[in-house]
């Protein structure tokens, strides 16, 4: 079944809201497997909206219109159907008994301008609003299906889902299964990703990316004859992307770094301290935002300054005029030293050159360290991020918050392989 979406309103022409209808009711008729062919806006003018509706019905086997059922005299959509289809606008007893009960009036008159959104094309089947005043109508015209629903949105997805989405799939020729599945990934660029993938997508499974700085999202999309081999296939592409991508997935569906790491920690029992310069707490932030840290974090320093990297973490001052204070050798010293004065599992430590200044030719903006020591050792790995400020400080903690997650998958204390320009 092919379906176009119509949304009417001088709201929506002159800018002043957003179409989030148009955005619902298409991720509706995505997720159950109907295919939006096209979608068009119009103001409240009635020829306008007139041909739209000629336009879309000409080419789709049903179309969805919202807005402009409403009492006032610029909800007109009503009589541009009638025009279209070439009937008449009647009183609709359905419609009015419907008006009547939801005003709670019995019998008696009702407001002219109320009695209007019970005015209807002759010959509409009426599409049920359980939770507002205008019921939407349907028309049948050229063997199309035309759907009219309220623009107010939560009246609209109840329709949507309740009468119009159910009678599309009714009819749906092939009854065919459509499911997603989203993989988290973190570390490779999109080029790179689509590169790996190559030769992923069949006829049954279909692979897009999804950017969401600073991670990517992989959809998997599937069509199958039922649930099951929809389920197999997706399990199976999934698995084949976790092969492809080594560890860069980090997660599924509603999973985050944060929430993946929490789990890990959970899970693993281990302890962990952080010692920050260039994200001034950020990655603290990440782990506390989730329920439960306590049993895992002990504590985290902002250790911004050299003098305070030496008092708190005693790192060497020597060192520091040595090696500067953006340094592998450096970001060593401090995860060291939190490891050290905590008495934790993992201490995680990152300096860096969040910019705009203080970079140099060797060392140039995005320029960070980070290190991790646990038992087992202490290693350290430098970046260069690209960005201002602000991205460079985002993916440093998104970096180390994937360090973590890597070292707690793996326990051990290999540095997590590939991914963003190594500097040393
Ligand atoms: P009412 O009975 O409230 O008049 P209606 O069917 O006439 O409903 P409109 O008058 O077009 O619908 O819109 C009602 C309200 O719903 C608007 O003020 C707007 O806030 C919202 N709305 C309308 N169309 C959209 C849309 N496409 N996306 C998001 N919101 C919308
Ligand atoms: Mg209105």
């Amino acid at each position: 079944v092919k379906v176009a979406t119509l949304s009417i309103g001088d709201e929506l022409t002159h800018g002043e809201i957003v179409d989030t209808n148009a955005v619902h009711i298409a991720g509706r008729l995505y997720r159950d497997g109907l295919k939006l062919q096209r979608h068009l806006t119009v103001g409240d003018n009635e020829l306008d909206i007139v041909e739209a509706l000629e336009l879309l019905a000409d080419k789709a086997d049903a179309v969805i219109a919202t807005g402009g059922l409403g009492p006032t005299v610029d909800d007109i959509t009503a009589r541009a159907a009638a025009r279209l289809t070439g009937r008449r606008l009647m009183l609709n007893d359905e419609a009015l008994a419907h008006l009547k009960r939801f005003m709670g009036v019995q019998d008696g008159p009702l407001l002219v301008l109320n009695e209007k959104q019970a005015l209807l094309p002759t010959k509409c089947t009426v599409v049920p609003n359980p939770t507002g005043t205008a019921c939407g109508f349907m028309v049948i015209h050229n063997g199309r299906f035309l759907f009219f629903l309220p623009g107010v949105p939560s009246e609209m997805k109840r329709m949507l889902d309740e009468t119009v989405l159910p009678f599309l799939l009714e009819r749906r020729r092939s009854h065919r299964f459509v499911g997603t599945r989203v993989l988290k990934t973190f570390g490779l660029a999109e080029a790179e990703l689509d590169d790996l993938l190559k030769g992923m997508a069949t006829p049954e499974i279909s692979v897009g990316f999804c950017v969401s700085f600073p991670e990517i999202m992989v959809k998997l999309r599937a069509e199958g004859e039922s649930g099951e081999h929809l389920d197999w296939l997706l399990a199976n592409a999934a698995a084949a992307v976790q092969e492809k991508l080594k560890g860069h997935v980090y997660g599924e569906e509603d999973d985050t770094i944060d929430t993946v790491v929490a789990g890990l920690f959970r899970e693993t029992g281990q302890t962990l301290s952080l010692a920050e310069s260039c994200t001034g707490g950020m990655i603290a932030a990440r782990i506390t935002s989730q329920p439960g840290s306590s049993a895992w974090f002990r504590e985290g320093m902002v250790t911004y300054s050299n003098e305070a990297k030496s008092r708190l973490l005693g790192v060497p001052p020597d060192l520091i005029a040595s090696h500067g204070a953006v340094s592998s050798e450096v970001a060593r010293a401090m995860a060291k030293g939190a490891l050290q004065s905590s008495g934790g599992d993992i201490a995680l430590a990152v300096t860096g050159i969040a910019g705009p200044d203080g970079g140099t030719p060797e060392k140039p903006v995005g320029t960070v360290y980070i290190a991790l020591a646990s038992r087992a050792g202490c290693h350290a790995k430098g970046y260069r991020f690209s960005g201002g400020r602000d991205e460079v400080r985002v993916l440093t903690a998104f970096t180390a918050m994937d360090w973590l997650r890597r070292h707690l998958q793996s326990r051990s204390s290999a540095p997590p392989a590939g991914g963003t320009a190594q500097v040393s």
